[in-house]
């Protein structure tokens, strides 16, 4: 963050799943700079330890946690819920899903598990991680709430080998804009980042001459950094963005625009 920016998110709780690595973990850094108390949620304990140990403490009152989180169970995001509440008495006001999972495979060769288990991550986790931070939300009357998805560019153009991850992105589109209309009247606004491709462990999978070849398509030529996607995370969660609710903002680098 510039050193110039004022810090939008004091006195904020922030709940990130997916927070122990590449976009998840920027938003963390980001939202802790900005003064926010985070809990790093993730599957992996171990990596979300390792984004907390290097979270800014630099405003009063921060205090972080690390919890551990299936997204993709309900039970267990109830256990995620429970565990904050009890530790800072109200639930989080920003609310970022990042956790994902990719298993690509053509169409023509896709099991039908592995549409299952990317569906049930990226999508239904989405879900279920929205209806109980929002409900909580509701509950506790607090104003201001946000709630950010992440999908994908490949949700709004489809990618070889990704049938499970595009429509599983695609449809967390849907969810957003549907949580943004019914939400609305709380206070709560629901947003989606649309990141291109950008250099994390996700992607390190994706084999070089892929790579290159998109990189090649893409007008800032390069591939994203996760704190770029991070900046727009924590516009989202601030109030610079109170009147913007519903929408889908990519950060693409200037792929696939229009
Ligand atoms: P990543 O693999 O670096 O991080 C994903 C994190 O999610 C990991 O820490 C992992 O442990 C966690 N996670 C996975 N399944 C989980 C589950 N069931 N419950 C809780 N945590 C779980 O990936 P990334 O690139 O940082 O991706 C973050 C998000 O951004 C994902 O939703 C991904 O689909 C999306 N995205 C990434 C890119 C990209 O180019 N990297 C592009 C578009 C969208």
């Amino acid at each position: 963050m510039a050193a110039s920016i004022r810090p939008r998110l004091i006195s904020r709780l922030a709940v990130v799943t997916g927070g122990g690595s590449g976009i998840g973990r920027a938003v963390c850094q980001r939202l802790a700079s900005e003064g926010a108390s985070l809990v790093v949620a993730d599957r992996s304990v171990e990596s979300a330890n390792q984004t907390l140990e290097n979270l800014s403490r630099d405003h009063k009152g921060q205090e972080h946690m690390v919890a551990e989180v299936d997204v993709a169970f309900r039970s267990s995001v109830e256990n995620l819920l429970n565990s904050i509440q009890r530790r800072y008495f109200q639930p989080p006001s920003v609310c970022v899903n990042a956790a994902g999972i990719t298993q690509d495979e053509f169409l023509l060769k896709m099991e039908e598990e592995d549409f299952d288990k990317v569906v049930q991550v990226n999508l239904k986790g989405t879900f279920l991680i929205t209806q109980a931070f929002s409900r909580a939300m509701v509950a506790a009357g607090a104003p201001k709430g946000s709630i950010v998805t992440v999908g994908s560019i490949v949700g709004k153009v489809g990618n070889v080998g990704q049938a499970n991850y595009s429509a599983s992105k695609a449809g967390v589109q849907g969810l957003t804009r549907t949580a943004a209309k019914e939400l609305s009247r709380f206070g709560i606004r629901c947003n989606c980042v649309l990141p291109g491709f950008i250099t994390t462990p996700m992607t390190d999978k994706v084999p070089e001459k892929v790579i290159s070849r998109i990189t090649s398509l893409v007008p800032l030529g390069r591939m994203g950094d996760p704190a770029e996607v991070a900046d727009v995370c924590a516009f989202l969660a601030s109030d610079d963005s109170l009147y913007i609710t519903g929408s889908c903002i990519e950060v693409t680098g200037g792929l696939f625009m229009g």
